[in-house]
């Protein structure tokens, strides 16, 4: 069996890294990523520090990008050997709210690297990953312009950022006086008012500039 390392969740403040069996492409959307790069999110100090009970044996991280190792016979928008960037869930692309492009409202949600409770699918805090739904949940790589580490903001810290700051409806231009909080983290259903939530929460003011 060919095996990988990957960063294994045991409990809060206990996280290893391990060798596990090598994921493979088990389902026709699937694509087996290899991960060249991965990030640790705020969401993943939620289990690390025990404020979210996540099962030990959990795989983490949920930021990543890689290059296609292999894909299933469904996958239509990449090839072996491209390299893409992904979601840090994976929506169904079927459901009443996926047919609206409501993604991240979608009744067969998971996340990535998150355990049991959010779905239940290994993290990308390793050597491979599975990526169910790959033609919705990936998205290619440019060729040139862009470092990965600007690249790899893409999949949650870029776009959860942007979709809060959307919410509050601000404008660019607007001034902001009191506490402003900057979030990152994920979009997921108990995160979408995080704006809001910070608000209550910040000491400093921050200023931020849409372009
Ligand atoms: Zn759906
Ligand atoms: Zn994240």
């Amino acid at each position: 069996m060919d095996t990988m390392q990957a960063v294994v969740f045991h409990a809060p403040h206990d996280v290893r890294v391990e060798e596990l069996p090598r994921p493979e492409v088990e389902e026709p959307g699937d694509v087996l990523l290899k991960v060249d790069l991965a990030a640790i999110c705020g969401t993943d100090l939620h289990p690390y520090s025990g404020r979210m009970e996540m099962e030990e044996g959990a795989t983490l991280g949920h930021e990543y990008l890689g290059t296609i190792e292999a894909k299933g016979e469904g996958v239509t928008e990449f090839e072996e050997g491209e390299r893409a960037v992904g979601s840090f869930f994976v929506a169904c692309g079927k459901c009443w709210f996926c047919r609206r492009g409501l993604y991240m409202k979608c009744m067969m949600i998971r996340v990535f690297g998150m355990g049991f409770v959010l779905g239940d699918l290994n993290g990308a805090q390793a050597q491979y990953v599975r990526v169910p739904e790959a033609d919705l949940t990936l998205r290619k790589l440019p060729e040139d312009g862009f470092d990965d580490e600007e690249m790899l903001f893409v999949g949650d810290i870029l776009t959860t950022g942007y979709d809060a700051v959307r919410k509050t409806d601000f404008r660019p231009g607007d001034v902001v006086h009191e506490s402003v909080a900057a979030r990152d983290g994920c979009n997921n259903p108990a995160a979408t008012c995080g704006v809001v939530n910070d608000l209550g929460e910040a000491r400093g003011t921050f200023g931020a500039r849409l372009a």
